[in-house]
């Protein structure tokens, strides 16, 4: 391979991860805006076989280190996750966490509230407010964490899609050049040109 195609392979490869990145945000914020949340069911009791592993988000200074109780459903595109805890002084903590994006999970929003003695306290979430316009329902926020895994599996696969997407045309193209004995990059008839010299045209070699 030349110099020159490893710098234009490089570049539609990369333009290719820009373009996927921007798709998983997209298609995150479209079922974050649009879908449906799936509801969740803490359970009432703590099942001998239910592990609760730790919080589904960074863990809050204060705050019980564990859960007590977390419940996860997935509905379409969209991970209602939903997590609660006491404190000893009879406190209680709960997180909801919104997980966006299709195929995996990409972007998460969150929202924690102490219920204790006083009013509840909640705390902000870093997510943005969606537009109150294209039909998008009222109260609905966009999600703007970085989930690392799903983020990077959905990237590349929007990449990959891409990529198969600009390179199909190219590949069919020069089968069809390569069937009909012309020239692979420029299209010109090589009839009565020997197999090993340079198109006449473009001056590209028979195998470029
Ligand atoms: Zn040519």
């Amino acid at each position: 391979m030349k110099c020159r195609s490893i710098i234009v392979w490089s570049l539609t490869v990369a333009a290719c991860l820009l373009l996927g990145g921007g798709v998983t945000v997209l298609t995150a914020w479209g079922f974050a805006a649009y879908a449906e949340r799936p509801s969740v069911t803490l359970p009432t009791d703590l099942s001998p076989n239910y592990k609760v592993v730790g919080w589904p988000v960074p863990e809050v200074p204060g705050w019980p280190a564990a859960p007590r109780d977390i419940a996860v459903n997935r509905l379409g595109g969209n991970t209602m996750v939903m997590a609660t805890a006491f404190s000893p002084d009879g406190s209680s903590h709960a997180a909801h966490v919104i997980e966006s994006g299709w195929p995996w999970p990409a972007m998460a929003q969150a929202v924690y509230w102490v219920y204790g003695k006083g009013p509840p306290l909640r705390k902000p979430d870093d997510s943005l407010k969606a537009p109150q316009r294209w039909g998008i329902p009222a109260g609905r926020q966009l999600p703007m964490t970085v989930l690392p895994l799903g983020f990077a599996l959905n990237t590349l696969l929007a990449a990959t899609l891409l990529l198969a997407a600009v390179q199909l045309p190219l590949a069919l193209r020069r089968r069809a050049r390569r069937k009909r004995g012309r020239c692979l990059s420029c299209g010109y008839d090589r009839a009565g040109v020997a197999a090993e010299a340079a198109c006449p045209e473009c001056g590209k070699l028979r195998a470029a």
